[in-house]
């Protein structure tokens, strides 16, 4: 089993090389294109108008605003881009065809970044929520998990322009290697249009609901250090598209029922996953705000237990795996490379489900052993229906809120 998962990378890693994503040193070409594009990035941040959202209340009762304009900064890059590629001023399979140089690259500035991070975050004197030290001694673990909540640099959240980057990486990454297959083939196959297509419906999702992220685990609750510099930039972009590279050097042939089935699989993933982090969204700004047509259902008073989050209480991580497996499902079933990713989801999301539980039950205490007592369903909720119908989530839900 062993031989053939690493004969297979090895012969996945050559195509890749001779598809120019060889891990190099970066030329002045690669710096200067990572750098204009965080230039870019942050300079469209700033002109581009866009909604002002109040983050949620820190311990210290301040807010951190945000400008979600991430959707209309994305389509000005993009229209830009496509501009410049089409007046011939550089190639649309330009990223691609210096992927390997752009990935050193990207990994030297956040190994950079967290450095600094953790230098100025140690030193800091502050004692506001955001940018106290929570520096523990342990070097390594500070610079891994970060020392402050929300450092800025030039009046930037850093944290929540990091995770923009990397989202829009991966799009634009995706994007040059679909160029890069057109130039070289002439066609794109059916298997590469569903990747492409599943991808940017996520990344323009993601950012027209960009204000959603505020609320997340990410934003509210980790420390910003190598792990999620790192993740953000370089994770991110460079693993999430291995499915494009691989498929620009597989050319996979999907049947058409392969093609439907993928589609809705993609479909339902999706439903689910925007739909149970819209209703937690929603509730939070405001917990009398319908939920399915209905008033909401509550635990404590704080505690949703209506809609997605009265099946299981991580229905949004459910759709987010189905909508990663459905990202890999065109590739076919010949090699597990392009399956990285949702592997990889699972087994973070399993973590973080974790880590959330450990959270939740800190701080809402005993209104969270309610919420699991009504909802006793993690990620995947039991729709079986040879159980004594008294022990499922949903009508012990029920009968609870009837009480
Ligand atoms: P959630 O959006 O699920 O947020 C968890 C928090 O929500 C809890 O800490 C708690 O915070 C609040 N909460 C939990 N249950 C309830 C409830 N019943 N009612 C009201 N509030 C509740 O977690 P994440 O931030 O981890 O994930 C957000 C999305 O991002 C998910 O869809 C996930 O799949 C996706 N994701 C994707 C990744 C990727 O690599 N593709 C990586 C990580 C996440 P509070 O204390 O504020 O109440």
């Amino acid at each position: 089993m062993m031989e053939m998962v690493g004969s297979t990378a090895a012969s996945y890693w050559k195509s890749m090389e001779e598809h120019g994503f060889r891990p190099d040193q970066p030329s002045s070409r690669s710096w200067a294109l990572l750098a204009g594009y965080f230039v870019g990035l942050a300079v469209l941040g700033v002109v581009v108008p866009g909604p002002k959202i109040q983050g949620v209340v820190l311990a210290d009762k301040t807010r951190i605003t945000y400008k979600c304009n991430g959707f209309a900064v994305l389509v000005v890059l993009l229209a830009v881009l496509a501009g410049g590629a089409s007046a011939g001023f550089f190639s649309p399979s330009i990223i691609a065809d210096q992927g390997g140089e752009l990935f050193v690259a990207a990994l030297i500035l956040c190994t950079v970044l967290s450095i600094y991070l953790q230098v100025v975050g140690s030193l800091s004197r502050s004692k506001s929520t955001s940018l106290v030290s929570h520096a523990t001694g342990n070097v390594v673990h500070d610079w891994w998990f970060g020392v402050q909540l929300n450092p800025s640099l030039l009046g930037l959240d850093l944290k929540f322009f990091w995770i923009r980057a990397g989202m829009m990486g991966w799009l634009l990454i995706n994007l040059s290697i679909a160029a890069k297959s057109y130039l070289e083939h002439g066609s794109l196959p059916v298997s590469m249009v569903l990747f492409q297509v599943f991808c940017l419906i996520y990344v323009l999702d993601y950012f027209w609901f960009e204000e959603y992220m505020t609320s997340t685990w990410d934003i509210i609750a980790e420390h910003f250090g190598f792990m999620l510099v790192m993740g953000d930039v370089v994770w991110i972009p460079f693993t999430f598209s291995i499915q494009a590279w691989w498929l620009m050097t597989n050319r996979a042939e999907l049947t058409k029922v392969a093609a439907f089935m993928d589609v809705v699989i993609f479909l339902i993933g999706y439903t689910v996953f925007r739909g149970s982090n819209k209703q937690k969204h929603i509730f939070k700004k405001d917990p009398k705000a319908l939920i399915w047509g209905q008033p909401p259902k509550v635990v404590g008073g704080k505690l949703l237990v209506s809609g997605y989050w009265g099946i299981a209480r991580h229905c949004n991580y459910l759709g987010d795996l189905l909508v990663a497996f459905s990202f890999s499902l065109p590739c076919g079933f010949s090699s597990p490379i392009p399956y990285f990713y949702p592997t990889y989801l699972l087994i973070l999301l399993l973590w973080r489900e974790r880590r959330d539980e450990a959270k939740c039950r800190q701080k809402y205490k005993e209104v969270w052993v309610e919420y699991c007592k009504t909802v006793p369903w993690r990620i995947i909720p039991d729709f079986s229906f040879h159980h004594d119908p008294s022990t499922t989530g949903l009508r012990f839900a029920n009968e609870k809120l009837q009480d």
